[in-house]
């Protein structure tokens, strides 16, 4: 059931998006629903809902600063394996992750892939932030939520600790580790997320993601999804995803479009 987005609702998208350009902001500090849709009520499905929460740029934004720094690393270290920027770049859109590739051309084994992995998140967190008002959505959930990362589980932890999160109110964490370095967006780690989360009916998950790859993925395997952040990192162009089920600016607005999470 989607909105039509009328002129006046265009005005404030364009608006928005000029503020979000002008102070490089991913989530702007107020919400604007484009093309937000009701989902219709269901009262098992609310008791049900699992909730897994995307680590990098969803459960925290700062305009990309950690992510450049995350690029940055593992382009230096595919160089000190002679492998230049641009090949990584082709491996990763060949492969779906730099990681996969090297495995795939023999450039890295098994051991290898443990080093890079360890090597590639040693990076400074400086720019993540205690996030009390996350904290406190986080510790009212009806549900413990799960965290969904195509990262490490210890850059979770780092991450967490931060935010200033306390990790008794997280279920889990779900990292490329437990997916068997697949990608994120590939059937199998929704899978694996599923049976580790002990939730049977995919319609039951809900995933708040800052990826339209893995909003477009969790839709396909019957989910739920929300789509976070207004701006795309590449040239801060306003992101739009059909399929997300919501979008926000920023997860402190969940509760806006899904106060059924909350008691
Ligand atoms: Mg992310």
């Amino acid at each position: 059931m989607r909105h039509r987005v009328g002129a006046l609702q265009c005005l404030r998208i364009l608006m928005c998006v000029g503020a979000g350009r002008y102070f490089g902001l991913q989530g702007l500090p107020f919400a604007i629903p484009i093309a937000q849709k009701r989902l219709p009520k269901d009262t098992a499905w609310e008791d049900d809902v699992v909730l897994f929460l995307d680590c990098d740029d969803c459960l925290y934004q700062n305009n990309w600063t950690t992510a450049e720094k995350l690029t940055d690393s593992i382009a230096a270290y595919t160089a000190r394996l002679g492998v230049s920027k641009e090949e990584a770049f082709a491996l990763y859109e060949e492969h779906g992750t730099a990681l996969k590739g090297l495995l795939a051309e023999g450039i890295l084994d098994e051991n290898g892939a443990e080093v890079y992995l360890q090597d590639v998140h040693a990076i400074d967190l400086s720019d993540i932030t205690p996030d009390p008002q996350l904290a406190r959505l986080v510790g009212r959930l009806r549900k413990r939520p799960w965290i969904f990362t195509a990262s490490t589980e210890e850059h979770v932890r780092r991450c967490i600790r931060r935010l200033k999160l306390s990790s008794k109110d997280l279920a889990g964490i779900i990292d490329t580790r437990l997916c068997r370095l697949e990608t994120k967006h590939h059937p199998s780690s929704f899978n694996v997320a599923m049976q580790r989360a002990g939730v049977a009916r995919p319609e039951h998950c809900l995933l708040c993601d800052d990826s339209l790859k893995n909003i477009r993925a969790a839709k396909r395997m019957g989910w739920r999804a929300v789509l976070v952040g207004y701006l795309s990192r590449g040239d801060g162009s306003p992101v739009q995803c059909e399929e997300a089920d919501f979008h926000i600016g920023s997860i402190h607005e969940l509760p806006e479009v899904m106060p059924e999470l909350w008691n």
